[in-house]
């Protein structure tokens, strides 16, 4: 229907209306370290920071230092002990006999490493999140950037998927001090559980989670959860099977997007750009370029309304570092040169040295007609949502949060891992195996597709009730 750099028809202007950007960057977020063989690498951001610079894109926008987000800014969504706990802790002190049992309560230790410096990582990554928001609030950017936040899985009381601190339910709520209603938008190959637990019982956020859903971290994002009381049919949940390629990606995100813009009419639009849904990610099993992963950004961009951009997951870093750089070119609104500046981590840029990837010819495991399917039930939901609901102003809404588990089954019942522990690389590279050269297990990708089917089976069962 139109070309790569076509968007919205936009009430406010063309898209081509220059957009003032505002950039958040703590110089010492690629210090901090997980720990040997973690997939998860602050040093990503780092290099993202650092491709940005030599393509001189920091000096279409504002660049700030975040400030650290204090223990207070942070309990506005995460409890008292959950926050002190995180002040507290350090490598240092985890043998101490107080901090055993607390581990398994906050649910440190594998996924979620205690580090060096951790609560200073989680302060800085808030930090920017809310400091983006506070320049939308005060209509003083388009488009506020923190690739150090999107950390979507952290819970009001524990730690989940490499996530301590909510960033992003931190940014939002900042953001509904001026804003009427927010539209929340994930693409992270994972569902963006926190934020939508977060604001499942509310109006005024709708959470929009594209993620591979069967069998996998951390197992919920159903296409039938759809919200409850209030926040009934505000949050939409598009589940996704191994190998989704751009054009699969974009049928779904266009048309469901540009619906959800027009019936919601959100005042302001934050967008979680994890970059593991990228062809050849560690973790992740899509299979989306770097400008399919960017066309999400375009296309929420177009529509002219104060956006917040968030990093997240992304495991093969020299292409989460690709990733994020094109996007804050897509953000300041300039095409960048295919061929890589000379930057100080050229070496994990080889052989190509190019800034866009090549998709790998592993198998769309995504049938098209799974596609209409889900296409239509989220339209379908759309509709059932009549207006824009208009909402008191002054008051924030409260994050709503699963219920309690009882004291004996927390040690009990095990957390679903985000990571199996493999260290499947050396260390000091992150890089994978090139995307061409993997392979998966064809067994794997048959049982994956049929819980896949049974999903799609059991919604129109439901349908037809
Ligand atoms: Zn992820």
């Amino acid at each position: 229907m139109d070309d790569d750099t076509a968007g919205a028809s936009l009430p406010s202007g063309p898209d081509a209306t220059k957009r003032r950007v505002t950039y958040f960057y703590e110089p010492s977020i690629g210090d901090y370290y997980y720990g040997q063989g973690h997939p998860m690498k602050p040093h990503r951001i780092r290099m993202a920071h650092n491709l940005i610079v030599h393509y001189s894109l920091h000096r279409r926008m504002e660049i700030n230092r975040p400030f650290p987000a204090g223990a207070n800014d942070i309990r506005r969504f995460h409890t008292d002990e959950y926050v002190q706990f995180l002040r507290s802790v350090s490598p240092d002190v985890l043998a101490e006999p107080s901090f055993n049992r607390s581990q398994k309560r906050f649910n440190v230790g594998e996924d979620c490493p205690v580090f060096e410096g951790l609560f200073n990582f989680c302060q800085a990554s808030a930090g920017g999140s809310i400091g983006a928001a506070v320049k939308l609030n005060r209509g003083d950017a388009d488009i506020a950037l923190n690739w150090a936040g999107g950390l979507h899985h952290a819970k009001k009381s524990e730690a989940s998927g490499f996530c301590y601190v909510n960033d992003i339910v931190l940014g939002i709520l900042e953001l509904l001090k001026v804003h009427r209603r927010v539209i929340y938008v994930d693409i992270d190959v994972h569902h963006g559980d926190g934020v939508e637990e977060a604001f499942y019982t509310t109006d005024r956020v709708m959470t929009v989670s594209f993620h591979k859903y069967g069998d996998y971290f951390p197992g919920t994002g159903h296409i039938r959860d759809t919200g409850a009381g209030l926040g009934q049919n505000y949050a939409l949940n598009v589940p996704l099977n191994d190998g989704m390629d751009d054009v699969s990606f974009r049928s779904l995100f266009r048309p469901i997007i540009q619906k959800a813009m027009e019936i919601y009419q959100p005042d302001a639009v934050v967008l979680q750009c994890g970059a593991d849904s990228l062809a050849g990610d560690r973790l992740g099993d899509f299979n989306l370029s770097v400008k399919g992963h960017a066309d999400c950004l375009r296309f929420l961009r177009s529509f002219n309304v104060p956006l917040m951009i968030l990093g997240g997951g992304g495991y093969t870093i020299r292409n989460v570092a690709r990733c994020w750089c094109y996007e804050t070119a897509v953000a300041v609104g300039v095409e960048p040169d295919n061929k890589l500046p000379y930057n100080e981590y050229y070496e994990y840029f080889g052989p190509d040295y190019n800034l866009h990837i090549v998709p790998s010819n592993m198998e769309n495991l995504n049938a098209p007609e799974d596609m209409d399917r889900i296409r239509n039930v989220l339209l379908e939901q759309l509709s059932n949502l009549s207006h824009a609901p208009s909402v008191p102003f002054q008051t924030t809404p409260r994050t709503a949060q699963a219920p309690e588990e009882a004291e004996e089954d927390i040690d009990r019942r095990p957390k679903p891992r985000i990571w199996n522990g493999d260290d499947l690389e050396s260390d000091n590279d992150d890089d994978a195996i090139d995307p061409q050269y993997r392979t998966s297990s064809t067994d794997n990708q048959t049982s994956v597709n049929t819980e896949m089917r049974d999903v799609v089976d059991e919604m129109d069962e439901e349908k037809t009730d």
